[in-house]
């Protein structure tokens, strides 16, 4: 009777949150709590470019048989030439497709860990499950507090403080650009110093990029991963092509190893080849399938980027409408502003959060989390009225 000895894990939180908005009954109710994109209609369409590309796909592929652990490589390499660019030359990275930014982050894991990395440096808070998937694997993750919610700012200063506890050959976790959840990235400045100092401590950067062309643009959004990326002989760069081609269910994602030679990178992707084929043996192809179409078509790139470019434009136009509110209570909109992508947190207590749900039919995440893609002109009023209800 081993499951006895099993003790129940705690549910999602943010799974009881969706639950309970699905279930309540007032119709001007606003959900800020699901890390999905929406429209204005509170929905998360299939994009234009990727329906041409998913009927090219069933009008031309002639097999459903086995690709192998590595995946499409004609879509790693289509990813990889518009991700790292020319940050790194082609013969110093090797890259799979992954199942998801998750599959991606989870290969990182057990690849730092049979590489002998015992810990991982990670600025907090960060995306829930980065603690979990590399404790998971064995890595130990080490937080550093970084983010001050009220003035809405990365600390450059305190995650540097924080990295000096860091031993040669540990690894630092670093979101490429639009964090989830605070929405804070550094400047160029700050990559600079962080490039610098992973250099100097001799840290193996793992660069999670899951919200690429969501922030500033889509080359933009990659000038932070690019700067490390370049500094350094060995860093990890984990990609989800799930936000930004709307394909979340298809878990679409990739994992690039930069290595100091193509003999390196050689040995690291039969580790990586090796690992993939003891956890899912071989990705899901359509996702992939689908951006390599898209990739590999002129016509259907600039499209898919007019689109991807639309949903930047709403997150910042929403962003600056939720700015006009100025300060309300504890919470300084003008610095939500200054965020990036599709999350930002408040601060605010569990109490004011579930204040704002019962009272005002706003959910959120506990810890104050908000999907600014949530919002639609109607609710941005509104959460200004809550939240002047709630100081009130
Ligand atoms: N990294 C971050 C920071 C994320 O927010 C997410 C998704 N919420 C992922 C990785 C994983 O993305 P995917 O859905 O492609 O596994």
């Amino acid at each position: 009777m081993r499951f006895a000895t099993l003790t129940r894990q705690p549910d999602d939180p943010l799974l009881k949150i969706i639950g309970q908005h699905a279930a309540d009954p007032r119709p001007d109710k606003i959900d800020l709590g699901v890390g999905v994109f929406r429209d204005e209609e509170g929905r998360t369409p299939v994009m234009t470019a990727v329906k041409a590309a998913e009927a090219r796909l069933l009008e031309t592929q002639a097999s459903k048989s086995y690709l192998g652990p590595e995946g499409d490589t004609g879509f790693v390499q289509a990813l990889g030439r518009i991700v790292i660019g020319d940050a790194v030359p082609s013969d110093r990275y090797v890259g799979l497709q992954t199942p998801g930014g998750t599959g991606a982050l989870r290969l990182t894991a057990e690849l730092l860990a049979r590489a002998g990395v015992a810990r991982i440096w990670i600025g907090s808070p960060s995306w829930a499950n980065h603690a979990p998937i590399y404790r998971q694997a064995g890595v130990e993750p080490a937080m550093i507090p970084c983010y001050d919610l009220t003035s809405q700012t990365f600390d450059l200063e305190g995650f540097l403080a924080g990295l000096n506890g860091a031993a040669e050959g540990d690894a630092v976790l670093l979101h490429g650009c639009c964090h989830n959840p605070i929405g804070i990235d550094p400047d160029a400045a700050g990559w600079a110093a962080i490039a610098e100092r992973v250099v100097a401590q001799k840290l193996i950067p793992v660069v999670d990029l899951a919200y690429q062309g969501l922030g500033d643009g889509f080359d933009s959004d990659a000038a932070g991963a690019r700067a490390i990326l370049a500094a350094v002989p060995e860093a990890l760069l984990a990609y989800s092509c799930d936000k930004n081609f709307g394909l979340y269910r298809e878990r679409t994602g990739a994992l690039f190893a930069i290595t100091p030679d193509a003999d390196a990178g050689a040995v690291v992707l039969s580790n990586l080849l090796a690992l993939a084929r003891a956890n899912w043996s071989m990705p899901p192809d359509h996702g992939a399938a689908i951006v390599r179409i898209i990739l590999e078509d002129e016509t259907l790139t600039a499209e898919w980027r007019d689109e991807l470019e639309t949903m930047r434009q709403r997150l910042e136009s929403l962003r600056a409408m939720l700015a006009e509110g100025g300060r309300i209570g504890t919470v300084d909109l003008g610095a939500v502003a200054h965020g990036k992508g599709m999350f930002a947190t408040l601060p605010l207590s569990p109490a004011q959060v579930e204040w704002l749900r019962d009272r005002h039919a706003i959910y959120m995440a506990g810890s104050g989390r908000i999907n600014i893609a949530g919002f639609n002109v109607a609710a941005v009023g509104r959460f200004h009225d809550a939240l002047r209800d709630m100081a009130a």
